[in-house]
């Protein structure tokens, strides 16, 4: 099944978001919330009687020696709800509070808008940033650099040491650099 770019979004989200050993007490499991790697039994394969699988806080997920399977937040969930993935995924932003993405969409209806405003120039920015970062589009480097890039003027503008306006541009020049960046990558030169 191929995905929508905002259900891969939506699945890297909960994966980040959801606290696999919060989810896992709330799905049964006999997991303690403490940051601790710990074992514990896998009822995907099964009986297991000897707990199998172990989780492992540092990277969200958890291995099952029986299944030979690793599972982040939506694997558990999916296998264990019996669910689809797009209902997993709901699901999960459901039990954890987690806020909508946007949908291209609105990106779009803000993008032709006549006379942006800081907030939306703010706005295109960091979903820009956000889908480079999800996406892997540009070198760890020069996406570090822009995030820093943004926050900085983020914080002159609130301490009132740019103008809105210069902020503005700041921040469009930003994003049109960026996008040359990406058409730099896909014509084969990187950065
Ligand atoms: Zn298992």
């Amino acid at each position: 099944m191929a995905l929508t770019p905002r259900l891969r979004k939506r699945i890297y989200r909960a994966n980040q978001a959801v606290p696999m050993a919060r989810l896992m007490m709330r799905l049964g499991y006999r997991v303690t919330g403490a940051d601790a790697e710990q074992q514990f039994a896998c009822d995907l394969h099964g009986k297991d009687s000897k707990p199998s699988a172990r989780l492992y806080p540092r990277t969200n997920s958890t291995y099952c020696w029986a299944c030979h399977k690793s599972r982040r937040p939506v694997d558990l969930i999916q296998e264990h709800e019996h669910l689809s993935l797009e209902a997993s995924v709901s699901l999960l932003e459901e039990m954890f509070d987690l806020p909508s993405i946007p949908l291209v969409e609105e990106y779009v209806e803000i993008e032709i808008q006549e006379g942006p405003t800081l907030d939306d120039e703010i706005y295109r920015a960091e979903r820009l940033l956000l889908t480079l970062t999800q996406e892997r589009t540009l070198t760890q480097e020069r996406t570090l650099w822009a995030w820093e890039r943004f926050d900085r003027v983020l914080t002159l503008a609130e301490r009132e040491e740019l103008t809105p306006e210069a902020a503005q541009a700041v921040l469009g020049s930003l994003r049109e650099r960026l996008l040359d960046d990406v058409r730099g990558t896909q014509a084969g030169h990187s950065p």
